[in-house]
């Protein structure tokens, strides 16, 4: 057995720190301002106020896990309602293979929780400590009481950033004044404080310690993301017939490319976008910023790193130009995701007017599914719930339909009327009577419709359910 078997080679390599340098351009402000406006709405939505009357919260995006409620501004989606978060859901699925199939990982390079919530905690970094020279420095010295003060410090801000993504993050399920009252005071739920708890923690670890690692090996979306992107995608590419060979531009025959490492010393990646189309790019454009303006700098032209297709990476080198952007982007795949995004978008906002503001559920009794009562008549028994989703106190009027007479009484009531709060759920139960020797009494199972009518309007609803006869 030779040495080699004996003690094979270890397959892991250690993880490289990433220390990104700053830079200046088109893609890093657009992120800047990305970045600014996503945290600014992630931790100001919940304190925006809607009124919606007396008796329903007045916080504009609420989820209200013991009234069991969406709120979201005029909108209020109920817990039977649930279609209308899966089709929100549905629409943020095919948004992304829109984004993915036109431009490759944008989501991940410029809205992405983990990219912006990195790109925060490296700016505090660098505040703190310097720019990427003076970090490298820091990070290869002995702990001694500069490296200890400095980090301490970053990390103290990074724990604050944490604490107020966590904050933010419960006041979604709970009136935000009176619950940030209750966390000063150590009153709120303890479910608040271990909230808080974990998302501090790992908004502080994601964003501090694991970033890129989190992209390339923690996240399924790379994976799947290569299923939807094609030859025309847009993906930052090197135009190396263009940049090769690289070196010093003394040098005759060299390509555009000097070789001063200036794009693999932004990327937030530590990747090498020269190599090729790699897995990690996120497609954030920080290259394209630091190769443009070294370019500027020695007189060449922009774009020797650029977003670019593979389509387009064989037209320039055949010498034709690029296709444009919208070639790119209004493409057969892309028209198709957006005709399905919209048609969910449409039919989504077409239900939300067409609802009812009334709603009723109903559940068999099945245990017995039938009792015969003295006279020999068959009664059913149904459990009714019945939704006002008013702001006002209303009046539903039970009746039932079928081809087989039944009759129909409410437990606990004297007519077929009842009254239920505003903006609550009432549950009613409900029995259908066939008299003796009826179709309905001697047949196994028998249609029958419900119907809920609100008293002075035309909102009226019905349920379809059955009638069990007996069975001999
Ligand atoms: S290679 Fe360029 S686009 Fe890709 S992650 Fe690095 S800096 Fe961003
Ligand atoms: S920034 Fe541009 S010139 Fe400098 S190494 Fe990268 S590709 Fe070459």
């Amino acid at each position: 057995m030779s040495q080699e078997d004996a003690n094979p080679p270890s397959l892991y390599v250690a993880r490289e720190p990433v220390f990104p340098r700053r830079v200046k351009g088109t893609f890093r402000t657009l992120k800047w301002w990305l970045l600014a406006v996503m945290l600014g709405i992630y931790y100001i939505t919940p304190w925006l106020r809607w009124d919606r009357g007396p008796n329903l919260p007045d916080q504009a995006v609420l989820i209200d896990m013991s009234g069991r409620r969406f709120f979201f501004f005029m909108i209020e989606i109920w817990p039977h309602e649930f279609y209308f978060i899966a089709g929100l859901l549905i629409m943020a699925g095919l948004g992304l293979f829109l984004f993915t199939s036109a431009a490759g990982r944008v989501w991940c390079g410029y809205a992405c929780p983990q990219t912006v919530w990195t790109d925060l905690f490296i700016l505090v970094e660098r505040w703190v400590e310097g720019d990427r020279n003076a970090r490298i420095r820091l990070h290869r010295q002995p702990w001694n009481w500069e490296k200890l003060l400095k980090n301490g410090i970053k990390w103290w801000i990074w724990l604050l950033i944490g604490l107020a993504t966590g904050g933010a993050w419960v006041f979604y399920f709970t009136d935000a004044p009176t619950l940030l009252r209750d966390l000063v005071t150590f009153q709120a739920h303890p479910a608040a404080y271990i909230t808080m708890l974990i998302l501090t923690f790992t908004t502080f670890f994601f964003g501090g310690f694991a970033r890129e690692q989190i992209c390339i090996y923690a996240c399924p979306w790379p994976r799947i993301q290569a299923a939807m992107m094609d030859e025309d995608t847009l993906t930052i590419g090197y135009r190396d017939w263009r940049g090769e060979p690289r070196g010093k531009q003394t040098v005759e025959g060299n390509g555009d490319c000097i070789d001063c490492m200036a794009c693999v010393n932004v990327c937030p990646m530590g990747i090498d976008i020269r190599d090729g189309q790699q897995l990690a790019c996120i497609t954030c454009g920080l290259c394209i910023d630091a190769c443009n303006d070294v370019m500027d700098r020695i007189g060449k032209p922009r774009d020797l790193i650029g977003y670019l297709a593979l389509t387009d990476e064989t037209r320039e080198r055949a010498g034709q130009p690029a296709k444009s952007v919208w070639a790119h982007v209004f493409r057969v795949r892309t028209i198709l995701y957006t005709v399905l995004w919209g048609g969910v978008g449409v039919g989504l906002i077409v239900a939300l007017f067409l609802r009812s503001p009334i709603d009723v559920s109903v559940t068999p009794v099945r245990n017995p599914t039938y009792v015969t009562l003295s006279d020999g008549s068959i009664r059913n028994a149904y459990d009714l719930r019945l939704r006002n989703m008013q702001g006002a106190d209303a009046q539903f009027t039970l009746a039932v339909t079928s081809e087989a007479f039944v009759t129909m009484a409410l437990e606990g009531q004297e007519g077929l009327t009842v009254t239920v709060p505003a903006n609550e759920t009432m549950q009613q139960r409900v029995y259908l009577t066939a008299q003796p020797d009826s179709e309905a009494a001697t047949e196994d199972r028998s249609d029958v419709r419900i119907w809920v009518e609100e008293l002075g309007t035309t909102n009226r609803i019905h349920h379809d359910t059955v009638f069990n006869g007996k069975e001999d």
